[in-house]
């Protein structure tokens, strides 16, 4: 749209360098806009240096396949110089593709939002035996969720992962197939909350808590096996023993940087949420992330005292 817009608008009079394309448009964007990639036309023998934008390259999928293969300039790709006017009509085009698009995703939300609320209704509202057993044991034992909206505040979770409390919530459920992996989980839970303190720890304790995240690891991945593995987790199951081992406790540890990287985390998965093919998002993020981790990790010097 707003290269579209750009074509049809003169040039401003603050003018950034412009690429080769004989219509470079850099200087008919908007400010934010104007910080473009460029890319060198891989046609031998003629390496104009073009912005992508001014090369029929719009959408961060289109980029990213170009600059895979070896992208074009516009000349060399269309064997003609193309005029203002063909170019509107290039960019009329890729916007009625993203607007089929757009309609097609349009209709798949649709489709999960009912889903989602038909489940969601279950969850809330019923008013089934099992859901009454169970706040029946919540309550009982000292975390009724209805107090606090539906989440649990610290002192509940504590009284939840008790093992008596967690036999007896699991007993609510016990036709369930999957439920003695869902106990398995709690326990495995409730006894790494109890290690969630700031003793300090012997060796032959924390080797007794590298024993049972594997086991925690094992059991989540049982009963979630199609759930991906979040930040928090990563750094619990990859690199809590190591921490533990080097400062004798986990007390020493902050939430401070996982809360940091979560919101980032997010900010760049909405950045990229547009790129509808999950691999190449993947990639994307990855390239980001390894672009911020290039500039900013400093190896394995970090906490030298000097
Ligand atoms: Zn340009
Ligand atoms: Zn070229
Ligand atoms: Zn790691």
């Amino acid at each position: 749209m707003v290269v579209k817009e750009a074509y049809e608008k003169r040039e401003r009079s603050s003018r950034i360098q412009k690429c080769s394309s004989p219509q470079c448009c850099i200087n008919r964007l908007p400010k934010k806009f104007q910080d473009q990639d460029i890319f060198f036309c891989s046609r031998p023998g003629c390496s104009s240096a073009c912005h992508f934008v001014c090369s029929g390259y719009y959408t961060i999928e289109q980029r990213h396949n170009a600059s895979q293969a070896s992208p074009e300039c516009l000349p060399c790709r269309e064997g003609e110089i193309m005029t203002v006017d063909d170019l509107v009509a290039h960019v009329d085009e890729a916007i009625e593709d993203i607007r089929i698009r757009l309609k097609e995703e349009e209709e798949s939300l649709n489709e999960l939002s009912t889903e989602k609320k038909e489940l969601d209704d279950i969850l809330q509202l019923s008013k089934g035996a099992t859901k009454k057993r169970m706040e029946a044991v919540m309550a009982k034992n000292g975390c009724d969720p209805r107090v606090y909206y539906q989440a649990l505040n610290g002192n509940q979770v504590r009284n939840l992962f008790r093992p008596a409390t967690i036999e007896e919530l699991i007993d609510v459920f016990k036709d369930h197939f999957d439920v003695e992996n869902l106990r398995l989980l709690m326990l495995d839970f409730g006894k790494l909350m109890s290690w969630s303190r700031s003793a300090i720890l012997s060796v032959a304790e924390i080797e007794e808590i590298s024993i049972l995240l594997q086991s925690l690891k094992r059991n989540l991945r049982l009963v979630h096996p199609d759930l991906g593995v979040i930040p928090k987790l990563h750094i619990m199951f990859a690199h809590l023993v190591t921490f533990m081992k080097r400062h004798k406790t986990w007390g020493k540890s902050s939430e401070q940087g996982i809360e940091g990287f979560n919101a980032l985390f997010n900010k760049v998965e909405r950045r990229y949420s547009t790129v509808k093919n999950l691999e190449l998002r993947t990639i994307l993020m990855r390239q980001y992330f390894g672009n911020l981790n290039y500039l900013f990790d400093c190896g394995e010097n970090w906490d030298n005292d000097d």
